[in-house]
């Protein structure tokens, strides 16, 4: 199997890594909130009138509220949804959502973001979501470990995922790092395809339904079947990222 950090730095044209942070996705990846998101996104489309899975909400994770909105009134109705219509719809699901989900957070997550930090590296997080209930309770379940000058949210982008952009502004939020200097946690096509197109060396956790393949697929570097897995095999890689250096 090729190292997926010589691949990187092959692709990239980088000599080597030169790790300042990690930046982390939010659902799915430090809440295990994507079965409520889920939920709340099936029933609400439903009483909208659109023909949906439950499952496929999981493939459109990262993208905004109005993104997968609009992307089933197109595939529905052929047309774009209206402000209005992503206003009314988005209301709704947030009201769901927030009446479905526990603010569980994934097992090991915590372990995770302490060991980072105690690496001496920063901690960004970067989040398509928009919702105030799970952004407000980041201090209260993970003390100490984000600051808003160091978050992309929803409101920050103007491209969600799988646009580049956040990742992008995850950088220049942890002070104008490039593109070798940060390493990317995802669990969603769309979040490893934001990722892997911002140019960022990019971890995969499969914390949901998907096949793994389709992480690879989307531009992951490396899968792994859960945060529990990273946080044990994190200072052998962390390691290899230090280690590694271009064959010239
Ligand atoms: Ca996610």
């Amino acid at each position: 199997m090729t190292d997926p950090f010589q691949a990187y730095l092959s692709l990239t044209g980088y000599t080597r890594f030169d790790i300042q942070a990690v930046l982390f996705d939010m659902d799915g990846v430090l809440y295990n909130s994507m079965p409520a998101h889920c939920k709340s996104w099936f029933q609400t489309m439903t009483e909208f009138g659109y023909h949906c899975t439950y499952e496929e909400f999981f493939i459109h994770e990262g993208r905004t509220g109005g993104s997968t909105i609009n992307l089933l009134t197109q595939r529905e109705f052929g047309r774009d949804a209206t402000e209005e219509e992503i206003k009314v719809i988005y209301a709704r699901k947030t009201e769901l959502f927030t009446q479905y989900n526990q603010g569980e957070t994934i097992p090991f997550a915590r372990e995770m973001l302490h060991q980072v930090k105690s690496n001496g590296l920063d901690t960004i997080l970067v989040t398509g979501s928009g919702q105030h209930s799970l952004l407000g309770k980041l201090e209260e379940n993970f003390p100490g470990i984000f600051v808003r000058e160091k978050m992309v949210t929803a409101f920050d982008v103007k491209n969600g995922k799988p646009n580049p952009e956040p990742y992008l502004k995850g950088l220049t939020r942890g002070g104008r790092l490039e593109t070798n200097q940060a390493v990317v946690v995802e669990n969603a096509p769309m979040g490893v395809q934001s990722a892997s197109d911002a140019g960022i060396f990019c971890i995969a956790i499969n914390t949901g339904p998907i096949d793994e393949q389709v992480l690879y697929d989307a531009g992951a570097d490396i899968v792994l079947p859960s945060m529990e897995d990273l946080f044990v095999k994190w200072e052998s890689i962390l390691a290899s990222l230090k280690n590694a250096s271009r064959k010239i």
